[in-house]
């Protein structure tokens, strides 16, 4: 088993824990779509999903924005938790994928490759995409099953 990992936000108020960590196996999920553009203050959303029983707040109280259901592209509730002193967001929750948060990783080191990429029409004519070609996406993928 993998050692927990642990992060921060950058002021350090909250602290996180993902149990059992991350693995040489985990990518990084890339979403440029516009949504993702603005919370993320940037290009796009660089994240990757996890099972939501292994990620524990060990110190801090994140906050929380939920998004109105027609902002957002599933159409489902989407909740984005951040710390409220300085503002790194840490996880989303969507009602689209009832057992995973997709965890932001900055506060993780950014170490990790990305493996998809979706969205890729919202982004601009002068990006690169970083996924190999044939795993970055114009919308959403079509659904797989869950593995
Ligand atoms: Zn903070
Ligand atoms: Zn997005």
């Amino acid at each position: 088993m993998t050692p927990d990992f642990e992060g921060s936000c950058h002021c350090g108020a909250v602290q996180m824990r993902i149990l059992g960590g991350f693995t040489e196996d985990t990518k990084a999920g890339i979403c440029h779509c516009k949504e993702c553009q603005i919370f993320a203050g940037s290009l796009f959303a660089y994240a990757t999903k996890v099972d939501r029983q292994h990620l524990q707040v060990i110190q801090g109280q994140p906050k929380a924005y939920k998004q109105p259901p027609n902002t957002n592209l599933s159409g489902k509730q989407v909740t984005r938790y951040f710390c409220g002193d300085c503002g790194t967001p840490l996880w989303v929750e969507s009602d689209a994928t009832p057992t995973l948060y997709a965890v932001k990783l900055a506060l993780f080191g950014n170490n990790f490759a990305p493996g998809i990429e979706i969205f890729w029409k919202n982004a601009h004519e002068w990006e690169k995409p970083m996924a190999s070609s044939e795993m970055v996406f114009d919308t959403l993928p079509a659904m797989r099953p869950a593995a």
